[in-house]
């Protein structure tokens, strides 16, 4: 078997054959560069590990679960190796001293970090067109975007580049894409994966998700970063559960809710049908499906634009120096634009800043921040009601639309509207995952699975039946 061959295999897989001598690890990682350096043209990478690097990195990698298994991480988590640049000029180049919890673990596992992947400015956005590096191409569609804002890492993995790689989530960075590149995104209960060594946009949203070619791929890939750490205060100390132990488990017993919320009269139809179509597997499988309600769900994209740039206004202003603090009169406000603009954030950053620091300022605040936390609360209540009733997982469209043209929701508002279904789960700290369902109009659509919290064994374990029933299907 040639190691291009064992880039095919699942992660698990090429460990396996790496560690019987089936292929040497240094001849897959450099095959993995290779393949990097074929898609050139998708801009997926900010930075790329030079071969020398690569083939010392792979001789010397722990015999562990990844041993040998080339990955990509998103340019906002810390390696020492690599700089971490987050999409913007701010930071580019910039060699963090330390690095991220999760990328410890990675290497502890036996991964070999090819590269840094790029990104929507500090992960701001749903497209990754507004990275300092230029935008990233949907392998599958050049003339489309491959979403955001980790479009770097979800188009190295759906260009076969890699079969796992690492994002962000705050809003759905790492769903959105995956569904826009026909490939598996996970996010993780808030809690379960250590953020330390990711760069902060909003801290009460973020967490570090994964992206993999396979729903095996996906749960291996967050099976080794998942885990308590002292270095991060909310990355809690619960057991975390075996995500493949559910690899080919009946759904016999398994409750999975529709919440209506989800599927309105304006969703597209043929998304809806290919929704349906899932569900319609999922009950032959064996699970029982309940029609539910989250009545809250139309609030989450009004909540989230006002917490999240509330968050990153604080969060940010280490960058540049500003010095207007959470509290500054409204007043200050067309003079801080044209400072945050001098100091080198481009413009979604910008536009958050400022409307980060109007809802936190005297005067505003009760009306949107407190009043956004007070409606964030009734969102994580909607889920904690529909898990207590005996629901296991939800099963929901993973975005209004599949991937759209550069350029064609240059207004932000439209651009905002693509977290319609994934912002709720950032909102509520619940877990997450997105997997392909089908094609519509030869792009691919992805079917959202969501789970109580640390449940995330629940949703792989009707993630895994449900691809292997589609087969195929998947991606048609
Ligand atoms: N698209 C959303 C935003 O622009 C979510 C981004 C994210 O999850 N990082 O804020």
């Amino acid at each position: 078997m040639t190691a291009q061959d064992v880039l095919d295999l699942s992660a698990a897989q090429t460990a396996r054959t790496i560690a019987d001598r089936g292929a040497s690890a240094a001849d897959v990682v450099t095959a993995s560069l290779a393949r990097v350096a074929a898609n050139a043209a998708l801009n997926a990478f900010v930075t790329v590990a030079s071969e020398a690097d690569v083939r010392v990195a792979a001789d010397v990698a722990p015999q562990g679960i990844l041993h040998g298994v080339p990955v990509a991480v998103k340019d906002n988590i810390a390696t020492t190796t690599l700089s971490t640049s987050c999409g913007s000029r701010i930071l580019a180049g910039w060699v963090s001293p330390y690095e991220a919890t999760a990328v410890s673990k990675l290497r502890a596992a036996g991964a070999v970090i090819i590269g840094k992947t790029n990104m929507d400015e500090f992960a701001m956005g749903s497209s990754t067109e507004n990275s300092a590096f230029g935008p990233t191409r949907n392998p599958l569609d050049h003339s489309r975007v491959p979403g955001g804002s980790s479009g770097g890492s979800a188009a190295a993995v759906a260009s076969g580049a890699c079969r796992i790689a690492y994002g962000s989530e705050t809003g759905g960075s790492v769903r959105q894409p995956a569904a826009f590149c026909g490939i598996v995104g996970v996010k993780p209960t808030y809690g379960r994966v250590s953020r330390f060594g990711l760069v902060a946009f909003a801290s009460s949203l973020d967490h570090i998700g994964v992206f993999g070619r396979s729903v095996d791929d996906a749960a291996v890939g967050l099976q080794v970063i998942a885990g308590h750490d002292p270095q991060d205060a909310t990355a809690v100390d619960v057991p975390v559960g075996d995500y493949r132990a559910a690899a080919g488990r009946p759904l016999t017993g398994l409750v999975v809710g529709v919440p209506t919320e989800y599927y309105p009269a304006s969703l597209d139809a043929k998304i809806r049908a290919k929704c349906d179509r899932a569900i319609d597997v999922l009950r032959q499988l064996g699970a029982e499906i309940r029609t539910v309600s989250l009545p809250h769900t139309d609030l989450a994209i009004p909540v989230y634009y006002i917490l999240a740039p509330a968050e990153a206004s604080s969060n940010l202003a280490r960058f540049d120096g500003v010095r207007y603090g959470p509290r500054a009169a409204a007043d200050d406000l067309s003079d801080m634009y044209e400072r945050t603009r001098s100091e080198g954030f481009g413009p979604e950053v910008t536009r958050r800043i400022i409307l980060g620091t109007y809802v936190l300022s005297q005067g505003h605040y009760d009306a949107y921040y407190l009043k956004a936390m007070l409606v964030r609360e009734r969102i994580t209540q909607d889920f904690a009601n529909v898990f207590a009733s005996g629901v296991h997982v939800l099963f929901t469209p993973t975005t209004p639309s599949p991937a759209f043209t550069f350029g064609a929701r240059s207004d932000p508002l439209d651009m905002y509207l693509s977290d319609i279904f994934t912002a709720t789960a950032n909102l509520a700290g619940v877990p997450a995952m997105s997997q392909p369902i089908g094609l519509v109009d030869g792009m691919p659509v992805g079917g959202q699975l969501l789970a109580a919290h640390f449940r995330e064994a629940d949703m792989f374990c009707a993630a895994y039946a449900l691809e292997h029933a589609l087969g195929p299907e998947a991606l048609a």
